[in-house]
């Protein structure tokens, strides 16, 4: 580098002039610059201005001599080469310029032609030695930034040489390291010692190895140490050294462990979560496969989850899921208390798989039953009553189930399959229950799933109609009221009724898009009516519990009755008592605003829901429509006579309207009559009709209505 950049500076010290100036002409011609200085005083001074690549120094000078002057360079940390120029050829001044830092010796008389190949050879090793300095403390300042340091372990001596840096990850010097193999398992978490030991062993065959263990600090701190070592063979395949590094991984290890934390458990609960959950049992049935073996897979709802986050608010409803998630995993190994295993995670006993669904999975062939058992006895320990923010809460939970390898043969199957056994219970309406997944679900949940479709495309096709049912008022034989009722015409299945889809499009959360459909075709027709000079009775719309609930309920049944200039008294809505006890503050909310609109509000379906005269009354709901399974019943002399007594006497007393529904019979049309229900809806009077039919029906009246006339009316 420095012959081929600039010509290498050298300084000639010599208080002989013959000599500097021969030296410095052989040197010069041989490409060098030179500069001079004829004693020891006068040579340090000069170094110092002219920054010498290599010192040419004659050893016996007047004042100081070459060996102190070489001495005084040395102690300034100068490290270019120095070349003794000696006339004295003893070995103990030798051995004296070489104590004083002398690099080199050449002796007088100075052979001109060798001196030159002697000083480049001297630059050249000098640059090299510098290089190495230089990398060294490079590597070594790397490895403080890198948290590594590094050893060396001869077989033959079983010296254990280690750097700075290593002794430094212990928090220790060399000297408080102190020597041998044995002071490095000293500190090696107890734990992990046998590892290290062995995977020691293994090197000594030849074998490199990389293991992460625990190493403890001088000041008592636990850290994760990544160890990589290598042998090192002579020429007959021996293994004679060893050489390692080792990394201080602490901080990646627990970034890992937080990472692993977030991954694979519940933030709330702490519980293992769905892909913790999925991937165990993954693992699982790998093993249960080659064993031929059985799992189940157990998926757990609280019931009317949805009730308590309503009521209680997130919070509390987080607490309590928090109490049930302790009480269903006791037992349960915690997150990450082996610090040092982030790449194994236990079998969960129980997991968090979303909001208010946990999971569980047993391995073995214990039966049905037995295991069935087991899940009671557990859910019997976890349904006690949980207390929060001052409330008793009673809580129950509902189970699907399925089983490997019958119901399905991956994780995700299985928890398909006894997701689909829960949602058939939830269908039911029925709580608290174990159900087991049957093929008929999958059966079942196809055709849904082909229906979801249809209704699609029903809506964007507009492929609904309506119809009309009257309701009539027996005593003065006449219509006084109508109901909207919605029918499906499917391109292929022909007619459908709405009982076949209506809780479908709840569940895919389309109903809102049918009602609004359904309000406005009603008013639609009302507004032909009018125009075409009829006199228009009010049309009930059905709403359903979902709608009932929704937001924007009010702005959108303002908005539809100004679009078409329905005055609000002719809409009636029908909705059932159990949409109304949902939420009974927002219910009273509401119904404040539909009543302000002017509309009215009857409950359907009566008596087969929680009746609760304290919320009718505080409701003011307008009118009851008697469910039809009293109706039918009325005139046969069972128990339920005296319950349409009851119910109608009690909305009497209240300033209720009554409509009995699905009236068929002469026979319980007169009961009714009698009891003081005259307003009547069913097959007896008319079916549900078109709505070109229920036009002429209002212009013309309904023939028969008037058959039970009474002569007061
Ligand atoms: P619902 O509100 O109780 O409607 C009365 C149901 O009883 C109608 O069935 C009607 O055809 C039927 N019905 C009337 N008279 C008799 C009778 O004498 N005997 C018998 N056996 N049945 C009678 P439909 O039209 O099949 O409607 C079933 C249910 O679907 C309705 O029950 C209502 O809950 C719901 N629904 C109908 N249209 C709509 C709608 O537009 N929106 C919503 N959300 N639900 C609707
Ligand atoms: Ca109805
Ligand atoms: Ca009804």
């Amino acid at each position: 580098m420095t012959e081929t950049e600039r010509p290498a500076r050298l300084l000639v010290i010599d208080d002989d002039d013959v000599t500097r100036m021969l030296a410095c002409t052989a040197l010069e011609e041989a490409g060098f610059r030179v500069a001079e200085a004829a004693g020891g005083e006068a040579g340090l001074e000069r170094f110092a201005d002219y920054h010498p690549d290599l010192v040419l120094l004659d050893v016996l000078m007047p004042g100081i001599d070459g060996f102190e002057t070489c001495r005084r360079l040395r102690s300034q940390g100068i490290r270019v080469p120095v070349i003794m120029l000696t006339g004295l050829e003893d070995s103990a001044s030798i051995e004296r310029a070489y104590d004083c830092g002398a690099t080199d010796f050449i002796p007088k008389p100075i052979n001109w032609t060798l001196l030159r190949h002697r000083v480049r050879y001297a630059l050249r090793a000098a640059e090299a030695v510098d290089s190495l300095v230089r990398s060294e403390r490079n590597l070594s300042a790397a490895q403080q930034i890198a948290h590594i340091g590094s050893w060396e372990w001869d077989l033959g001596t079983d010296r254990f040489h280690r750097s700075d840096n290593y002794c430094a990850l212990f928090g220790e010097d060399a000297v408080s390291f102190g020597s041998g193999l044995s002071a490095l398992i000293e500190r090696v978490h107890p734990g992990d010692r046998e590892r290290v030991c062995k995977s020691l062993d293994s090197v000594c065959e030849g074998q490199r190895y990389s293991l992460e263990y625990r190493i403890q600090r001088a000041d008592g701190q636990v850290c994760t140490a990544l160890e990589m070592a290598v042998p090192l063979c002579d020429a007959s395949g021996r293994v004679v050294q060893v050489q390692g590094t080792l990394q201080d991984i602490t901080e990646r290890v627990s970034a890992e462990q937080r990472i692993r934390q977030l991954a694979y458990f519940d933030d709330l609960t702490g519980l293992p979560n769905r892909v913790h959950f999925r991937e165990a049992l993954q693992s699982v049935l790998l093993r249960e496969n080659v064993r031929g073996g059985h799992c189940a897979v157990v998926l757990i709802n609280v019931d009317r989850f949805k009730r308590i986050n309503e009521t209680l608010g997130q919070d509390a409803a987080d607490r309590v899921l928090q109490v049930l998630a302790l009480r269903l995993g006791s037992g349960q190994a915690g997150a990450a208390e082996d610090g040092l295993s982030p790449d194994r995670l236990d079998a969960p006993r129980m997991a968090r798989l979303n909001a208010d669904n946990f999971g569980l999975f047993i391995e073995g062939a214990s039966g049905r039953a037995a295991i069935e058992a087991e899940i009671s006895a557990l859910l019997a320990r976890a349904g006690s009553p949980v207390h929060v923010d001052g409330q008793t809460l009673s809580v129950s939970f509902s189970v699907g189930m399925a089983f490997y390898p019958k119901h399905g043969d991956s994780a995700e199957a299985l928890l398909k399959s006894a997701e689909m056994a829960l949602g058939a219970l939830r269908r039911r309406g029925e709580h608290d229950t174990i159900q087991c997944y049957t093929e008929q679900m999958k059966v079942d949940a196809e055709a849904r799933l082909s229906m979801e479709s249809a209704l699609r495309e029903a809506i964007d096709e507009d492929q609904f109609a309506l119809v009309y049912q009257p309701k009539v008022d027996a005593d003065r034989g006449c219509i006084v009221g109508g109901e909207a009722l919605v029918r499906w015409h499917h391109p292929s299945k022909g007619l459908i009724g709405p009982v076949a889809f209506i809780p479908l499009l709840e569940e895919m959360g389309l109903i809102g898009q049918l009602g609004q459909w359904v309000l406005n075709q009603t008013c639609e027709d009302i507004s032909r009516w009018r125009a075409a000079g009829l006199s228009v009775v009010p049309i009930a719309v059905n709403l359903s519990a979902i709608q009932f609930g929704r937001q924007d309920l009010l702005a959108s049944i303002h908005d539809t009755l100004s679009a078409h200039e329905v005055p609000a008294g002719v809409i009636e809505l029908e909705v059932t008592e159990s949409a109304l006890m949902r939420d009974t503050h927002a219910t009273a909310e509401v119904l404040r605003g539909l009543h302000s609109l002017g509309l009215s509000l009857a409950v359907d379906d009566f008596g087969t829901g929680y009746s609760s005269l304290a919320y009718l009354k505080r409701f003011a709901v307008d009118t009851l429509k008697i469910d039809r399974s009293f109706v039918q019943d009325c005139d046969g002399g069972r128990h339920d006579p005296a319950i349409v007594r009851a119910i109608i006497a009690m909305a009497r007393s209240l300033g209720m309207g009554l409509v009995a529904e699905g009236v068929e019979t002469e026979a319980q049309a007169r009961v009714l009559q009698a009891h003081g229900c005259p307003v009547m809806q069913g097959y007896l009077f008319a079916r549900p009709m078109s709505e070109p039919d229920f036009r002429a029906a209002l212009r013309d009246g309904l023939p028969g209505a008037d058959r039970f006339r009474t002569n007061g009316a």
